[in-house]
């Protein structure tokens, strides 16, 4: 059964423990089953205090996150790497203690601007970093790579890029992650990476063009939609959107969200809710 998710950042920019009460009832009032997690800074999360609030509401979480320059496991510089490593340990630990059973995110590299393509050594650091990951993750945690636009990272764009690295990685754990705000820039159309991928696809984030309301750019969801039911994908879906109205001090200046695309969040999530619901039935995938 497919899973409905939203991101957090659609409520908040933070993740005290108000920030975590308020986000978790806001996504349960908006009909969403899950809400995602970014963990770029784990140390402040209250893990006991949020697995309640999700516990209390019944909704489930997902973790994410998007490694910076100071902890790139793609980096040439083997101390670079080894921070990144570390990260991604806490990462997970942080994943397991919330109870959540997915992370995914930019964790073969920095989520960032290059301005140089990745070295052989580099794409090997990665690979190694991504492989000790899911053997730690073993027990029950998927690890989903998500290709994201070129300006964001340079190891992997597309899902075709995404499902070589996995090869190289060999884990059974790891699948890949799709976002269609970044497919609708780099592949060549929305359904044919979904092909590709087949069972190996893992989360989904469904994002408009400028990262604003479902249904208002130019992303084809139609065709993403029918390419997920065609492959019978049954695992989750969580909407992406950002607006300078709520500001994550890191994410927001990172993912270069300058504009207020919206204001009423509650407003946002609900109709995206529906644009969901309408498009894309969960049934048609557990059948
Ligand atoms: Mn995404």
């Amino acid at each position: 059964m497919s899973r409905l998710g939203v991101h957090a950042l659609v409520w908040v920019g933070g993740w005290s423990r108000e920030e975590c009460r308020r986000a978790v009832a806001a996504t349960a009032e908006a009909g969403f089953d899950l809400i995602e997690i970014p963990l770029l800074e784990p140390a402040r999360i209250d893990v006991d205090d949020t697995r309640a609030v999700l516990e209390a509401h019944g909704i489930a979480a997902a973790c994410s996150l998007g490694l910076d320059l100071t902890t790139d496991v793609s980096s040439d510089d083997s101390a670079v790497v080894a921070a990144g490593r570390e990260r991604l340990g806490g990462a997970l630990r942080v994943t397991r203690e919330l109870g959540a059973d997915y992370l995914g995110g930019v964790l073969h590299g920095a989520l960032g601007r290059y301005t140089a393509p990745p070295t052989p050594a580099g794409r090997a650091h990665a690979v190694e970093a991504i492989r000790e990951l899911c053997a730690t993750a073993a027990d029950g945690i998927t690890i989903g790579l998500e290709s994201v636009n070129r300006y964001e990272n340079n190891l992997l764009n597309t899902a075709e890029q995404a499902l070589r690295f996995m090869d190289e990685v060999g884990a059974p754990n790891l699948a890949v992650h799709l976002d269609s705000y970044h497919m609708n820039i780099e592949e060549e159309d929305l359904a044919s990476p979904v092909r590709t991928c087949g069972k190996r696809l893992g989360y989904v984030h469904v994002g408009e063009s400028h990262r604003g309301a479902l249904g208002t750019g130019t992303v084809r969801f139609d065709e993403l939609f029918d390419a997920l039911a065609e492959i019978d994908y049954g695992g989750t879906i969580t909407f992406e959107s950002f607006s300078s109205a709520v500001v994550d001090p890191k994410l927001s200046t990172t993912l270069c969200i300058w504009r207020e695309l919206w204001d009423d969040a509650l407003a946002l999530a609900t109709a995206a809710r529906r644009f969901l619901e309408e498009r894309w039935a969960p049934e048609a995938a557990s059948a």
